[in-house]
């Protein structure tokens, strides 16, 4: 069985969920092209209808969202911290709610819905501290008489484009900082999960009337790619932060540099791990599996090639595939499972797809590779699959959203990093070694070129705290931790002349 809940269970279970979250929104819209279908990928069957927004709903949310900026920016930074503690409260107590739709939705495992649900409360405290924080340097200046300063100011409307895979955390790492920057949002989550945004923005909605602050602040617009083609050409918006595929960050780019807008790109990841003969092969297989068979290798961190040394290869991938048999997938609503399903068809098809060229192209399914648990059409469970690999060939090069693990061996560290890197994509990167310098090596500017780069954890989950995003095609921004906020807000340099003279920079003299 695919799940031991019928779909007519899952869609009372999801709309009991809604109501307890607050959600007024109707959920059974006429079907057609101005509708957006929500589905379950336990079942594969829909759960609700949601209307569309149209291009004058679009239009009219921007508006708002301009005016309550007005606003919402000239309201002193720790005041505004009070709305993100009030929505940290609200996620605290409908944690769990909010954790099974994830499950629902997304497919993620209890643990993991669960797991994004508490993401979201860490950002929401990390934010509500850094209401007070937003610091600017005091700067040395080289005029007597004078103070130099940077002041950060609020930026405007930030447009937030969510993928379906992180369905509301991505959400809250932009908008805890962007409201506490003085920013309005505009989020436009992906069609493939409108339901949890719907459960999200109720609660948010109660955050902002228990704050006393104006909801316009952040609202909702869903729809498809067509209404996040509106925000990415709304000249109003002036950062838009996208979440999703390479492909998608490749269109909205240019599109919003046309107008000089601001982006913040967290695309497509190819992460990989270099395992060296030092490395704890217990651990690693743990980590290892973790990273790649986790989510149903539908995370962007997940780990997609393994580069291990010759000498420990045969050993280590045959604990990977000991431990990949006894993976349970299923229903991500039981509490033995670890594998829940692909999001929908076109997800299985890649799968297939890519297991197909790696083979082509000399590789091995040494585990995995086939479709499970099929009990109808509509639902795609599947054996993640392990390949080793003779190169590093065009299909090992490319984003695969799916549990697909490639093994390449390697003779010299640098030959390791040499592979690790030659990928388009550069967001998570681990090694697993005992060796102080092999690890310091990965570490340096020589070596992981990606965002993030791990010693001894696998390349996937990353901490609220740390500065999340990567490199090259992944497309260079930063969210959440660290001062991630800067990109949310504008820096002004700002030069007080207290003297009674006008000495000029660089010693110019004028008249
Ligand atoms: P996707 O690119 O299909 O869709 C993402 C979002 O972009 C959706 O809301 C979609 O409607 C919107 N969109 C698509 N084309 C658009 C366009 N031309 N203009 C404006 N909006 C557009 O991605 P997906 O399948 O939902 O998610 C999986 C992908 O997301 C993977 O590549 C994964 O690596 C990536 N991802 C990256 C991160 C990260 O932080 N780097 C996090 C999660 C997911």
């Amino acid at each position: 069985m695919s799940a031991s809940i019928t779909h007519d269970e899952l869609s009372v279970r999801t709309r009991a969920i809604l109501d307890r979250l607050g959600a007024t929104i109707a959920l059974d819209a006429p079907a057609g092209p101005d509708s957006i279908i929500a589905r379950s990928p336990i079942t594969g069957g829909n759960l609700a209808s949601l209307a569309s927004a149209s291009a004058s709903d679009v239009e009219t949310v921007v508006a708002d969202a301009r005016t309550a900026f007005v606003s919402w920016s000239q309201v002193p930074a720790p005041v505004r911290g009070q709305v993100i503690r009030e929505l940290g409260e609200l996620l605290r107590v409908h944690k769990e709610d909010l954790g099974a739709l994830v499950s629902i939705e997304a497919g993620k495992i209890v643990s993991e819905g669960l797991g994004e649900v508490q993401e979201m409360i860490d950002i929401c405290d990390f934010a509500v501290g850094l209401s007070r924080q937003l610091y600017g340097n005091t700067i040395a200046t080289e005029r007597p008489g004078h103070r130099m300063m940077e002041q950060w100011h609020p930026l405007g409307v930030v447009g937030v484009i969510t993928a379906f895979n992180f369905p509301v955390a991505v959400w809250s790492w932009n908008t805890a900082l962007a409201l506490v920057a003085g920013d309005t949002v505009i989020w436009k989550p992906s069609e493939k999960t409108p339901l949890t945004a719907v459960g999200v923005q109720a609660l948010f909605e109660r955050a902002a009337a228990a704050a006393g602050v104006d909801p316009k602040i952040a609202q909702l617009v869903i729809g498809d790619r067509a209404s996040g083609e509106a925000l990415v050409d709304d000249s109003r918006v002036a950062l838009v932060s996208a979440t999703g595929s390479t492909r998608m960050g490749r269109a909205v780019a240019p599109r919003v540099a046309e107008r000089f807008g601001r982006v913040l790109l967290e695309l497509g990841g190819n992460n990989a791990a270099i395992v060296t003969p030092s490395a704890d092969l217990d651990l690693t297989t743990r980590g290892l599996v973790f990273s790649a068979a986790g989510t149903a290798g539908q995370r962007c961190t997940s780990l997609r090639r393994v580069i291990v040394h010759a000498s420990v290869a045969d050993e280590l991938v045959g604990k990977l595939v000991a431990a990949y048999e006894t993976l349970s997938i299923g229903s991500p609503l039981a509490s033995d499972t670890l594998v829940g399903p692909l999001i929908d068809a076109g997800a299985f098809a890649g799968y297939q797809k890519a297991l197909e060229a790696a083979v082509s192209d000399g590789g091995t399914v040494v585990v995995g590779g086939e479709r499970v648990n099929v009990v109808d059409e509509y639902s795609f469970y599947v054996q993640p699959a392990i390949v080793t690999m003779p190169a590093q060939t065009d299909i090992v090069k490319h984003e695969t959203f799916a549990p697909i693990m490639y093994v390449l061996t390697y003779d010299t560290l640098d030959e390791a990093i040499a592979l690790h890197n030659d990928v388009p994509q550069g967001l998570s990167s681990s090694i697993f070694t005992t060796d102080l310098r092999e690890a310091e090596r990965f570490l340096s500017a020589a070596g992981s070129d990606c965002g993030i780069a791990n010693v001894n954890i696998g390349p996937s989950g990353a901490e609220i705290g740390g500065a999340f995003g990567g490199e090259k095609e992944t497309g260079g921004g930063r969210e959440s931790g660290s001062d991630a906020w800067k990109a949310y807000m504008r820096r002004a340099t700002n030069t007080v002349n207290y003297s009674n003279e006008l000495p000029l920079a660089q010693g110019v003299k004028f008249g």
